[in-house]
């Protein structure tokens, strides 16, 4: 049988050591000239090109690298620029320049004016933030940035066949945002369309034969006229010169099917990892002449594809279609890590079952080989290997784990009786003023904490020293803390290098790679722990510097736990059984930790779960049985204490208003929200569903270095009084404080807490 094409939708673009990374960071301090900056980026391309063109893809993507995010890239192919940004003189020739890119998303770069950077928010469900175009009533397209076509002609010259990768005109308006008079962003489609025409024109005249559009929006539901404006923009923009390939990703588009299949699109790319049910949908409609890319290896996880499977499953589209599939990753790589032939450290065992970018390509090349020559020594061979490997897996599995979460009832999840009487006991119990104020977590991390974290993962100072030196960090923060007059104090998590890696190191069934980067905006990378195994917690995590910390204070010292739903989200967990069922052996292992930390005096315990609200499916429908299990895993792991030790919860900045029935089902006894940038705006969502339970509304922005005033700070906690009871009401900042110095974090502190003591007098 004939071989199919081996198809990539783009390429992680960071570099497998972050070259990109360190080049714009150096660029972007003066370190490094633009020419040498572009130099680094033009190596980059040309090694992944190779990677790729070596693992079997012949139309090898071009604009999945951008030197700091491809929507950006985008809007200045497409002369939409905010006004702030621009620099007439920064190229002779007048177009935009490289600098303005990164005036839009950092507000600076090293020439031209500062100006506020544009918006940053996340791109779907993934962790990838992009940056948010700004398009007014009267804004104009035009060509006004060439590297789109600089690249595609760099592919060519390295005798490459350049196929284009660009955000699709519906997806590129949907994410806009407008500014300026509030009006419909679809007025600007036909403007829009013309640019696009121009783009793909260049492309055709350069000797491009295909371009990939992305549409990611067909994967939400969307009302009629987005489904129309689907419609007309690819009836549009069907060019005879040019094939485009219609991709999608993320979700299903099942629900698009008729809209999708009569569009004149040359191909359609189907994400068969997260909806493999899309297949049998969409073939009975594919046209004669029309080619399907079958997203079978997963572009968003680590694990390595049960290749076998697949192909098994492909057999018969296969043979029926031969030429006409394509095999893909069901999305960009941008989500994965580059090079598992880095992880020189990993165990062995962990090692065989993963797969990152290159190695997901050549996972095609096998299916390839599976579908043409089943009966090969080659095809049987890795038949055996991913046999060997699910044995392997299967071999791992903690019998315990498994039976504790098969054994869980009803009386698990909840708390021995209702709020209304715990926060009786509570209140006998810890006699808080009103209006308690405390902190969300973490202070100042300082060079010289993480200058000793440094030193001790190189080896260079004992445990010992470095316990005790944390020591002496946590018992400064609880005198500092104690000067400020905070009701309820924290131990400072000094001793976290970050909130998730922190606990998945002490956890089973976790793995760390060296480099398992994954970009998630500008030069920011992040390396999620791998969840491999059935997750278990062999000993106390965090008791002894909770119990070290309380043992300095009569005042409450705060437990200070990650939960389970954020533990999730922000790692790379293993497919092989449900999110909700990890979730839910993260949650005990939460709840082994939170009754430890009640047993050893612990009375107030915070479990954060800042992710809580991304893990939100893309489709409405699919909401009510996410926030289910989420809800079930925070409870479970909350619901072991008694009815006198008080859990609270955090979230950083989200909406509340569709997600608050699922906020007040977790029963938490307090929950601390982002809401000083909103004014409180966002409080409104409890103040309409008359929330039980204790509130903490942030009062101080943490992600400024300014310091609130006692005016202003009063203010807030006033309007947040006229919303909530102010019984049920705590006074704190935003999120933690981290990332702030103690020159900044004790003045606001003060502030906060004499606009908290002003209140108590006037209430
Ligand atoms: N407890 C954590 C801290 O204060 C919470 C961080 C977060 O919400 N992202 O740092
Ligand atoms: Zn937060």
């Amino acid at each position: 049988m004939q071989t199919v094409k081996i198809a990539s939708l783009g390429f992680p673009r960071i570099g497998r050591q972050r070259e990109l990374k360190f080049a714009q960071e150096k660029y972007w301090r003066g370190e490094l000239t633009q020419e040498e900056l572009k130099s680094v980026a033009k190596g980059l391309r040309s090694t992944h090109w190779k990677w790729q063109a070596d693992a079997g893809v012949t139309l090898l993507p071009v604009g999945d690298f951008a030197y700091y995010d491809q929507v950006l890239t985008l809007s200045a192919t497409l002369n939409a620029i905010p006004e702030r940004h621009r620099d007439e003189s920064e190229t002779t020739s007048g177009e935009i320049g490289l600098d303005t890119l990164f005036r839009v998303a950092r507000g600076r770069a090293p020439t031209g004016k500062e100006a506020p950077a544009a918006e940053m928010t996340k791109y779907f469900n993934t962790n990838y933030h992009y940056i948010v175009p700004e398009l007014t009533e009267e804004q104009q397209f035009s060509i006004a940035y060439e590297q789109l076509f600089d690249e595609v002609s760099e592919a060519q010259a390295l005798g490459y066949q350049a196929k284009p990768v660009l955000l699709g005109p519906v997806s590129y308006l949907y994410l806009a945002k407008s500014v300026g008079r509030d009006f419909d962003k679809l007025s600007l489609l036909p403007q829009l369309l013309i640019a696009y025409e121009q783009i793909l024109n260049r492309f055709s005249g350069q000797g491009v034969q295909w371009v990939q559009l992305d549409e990611p929006v067909l994967a939400l539901e969307l009302d009629s006229e987005w489904q129309e404006a689907i419609t007309s923009a690819y009836q549009l923009l069907q060019n005879r010169n040019l094939n485009i390939l219609l991709a999608s990703y993320y979700g299903s588009i099942g629900h698009h099917q008729t809209l999708v299949s009569a569009l004149p699109v040359a191909a359609i790319h189907l994400d068969l990892v997260t909806a493999p049910e899309q297949l049998s949908l969409f073939l009975p409609h594919l046209r004669e002449d029309q080619v399907l890319s079958l997203g079978v290896v997963n572009g968003r996880n680590v694990w390595a594809a049960d290749t076998d499977l697949i192909s098994e499953r492909l057999a018969v589209v296969a043979n029926d279609l031969k030429t006409r599939i394509w095999l893909a990753p069901s999305c960009s790589l941008l989500h994965t890590p580059v090079d598992l032939d880095m992880e020189t450290k990993l165990e062995p065992a962990l090692k065989q079952q993963l797969a990152f970018a290159k190695q997901k390509l050549v996972e095609l090349a096998q299916i390839n080989t599976l579908l043409s020559s089943p009966n090969s020594e080659e095809s049987q061979q890795i038949v055996a290997s991913c046999i060997e490997r699910r044995n392997a897996r299967d071999a791992a599995a903690d019998q315990q784990v498994i039976e504790r979460v098969n054994g869980l009832g009803e009386r698990d999840y909840e708390r021995d009786t209702a709020f209304i009487h715990r926060q009786q006991l509570q209140q006998d119990k810890f006699q808080l003023p009103l209006l308690p104020t405390t902190t969300i977590g973490s202070f100042p991390q300082t060079p010289a904490i993480r200058g000793l974290r440094n030193r001790w993962r190189k080896d260079e100072i004992s445990e010992d020293f470095y316990n005790q030196q944390l020591q002496q960090v946590t018992k400064d923060t609880i005198e500092r803390q104690l000067k400020l007059g905070i009701d309820v104090l924290v131990h400072g998590e000094a001793e976290r290098n970050d909130m998730v890696e922190y606990f998945g190191e002490q956890l089973e069934g976790f793995g760390f790679t060296q480099f398992g980067w994954v970009q998630s905006y500008g030069s920011r990378c992040v390396k999620p722990p791998l969840i491999y195994g059935d997750v278990s917690r062999p000993n106390a995590m965090t008791v002894e510097w909770a119990e070290y910390a309380q043992s300095l204070t009569e005042k409450p010292v705060k437990g200070m736990l990650t939960g389970p739903v954020t533990i999730l989200h922000w790692s790379f967990a293993r497919e092989d059984i449900s999110r909700e069922q990890i979730a839910t052996q993260i949650g005990l292992a939460i709840r082994d930790e939170v009754v430890d930390l009640q047993n050893a005096g612990i009375g107030i315990i915070q479990i954060d779960e800042p992710a809580f609200r991304e893990g939100l499916p893309l489709k409405k429908a699919d909401w009510e049985h996410y926030l289910n299990w989420a809800v079930d895993a925070f409870k479970l792991s909350a619901a072991g204490v008694a009815d006198e030790t008080q859990i609270h919860t955090h979230m950083c900045y989200s909406e509340f208003n569709e997600t608050i029935a699922a906020i007040a089902a977790m029963d938490a006894d307090v929950i601390t929200i982002e809401t000083s940038r909103s004014r409180m705006e966002l409080l409104t969502a409890f103040e309409d569903f008359e929330y039980p339970n204790e509130i903490g509304p942030g009062v101080y922005d943490i992600h400024t270095p300014n310091t609130p005033t006692v005016d202003e700070m009063v203010i807030l906690i006033e309007k947040a009084a006229r919303k909530i009871p102010v019984r049920q009401l705590w006074v704190n900042p935003d999120c933690g404080l981290k990332t702030r110095t103690w020159d900044e974090v004790e003045p606001a502190l003060q502030n906060l807490v004499q606009a908290t003591k002003v209140l108590r007098r006037r209430l």
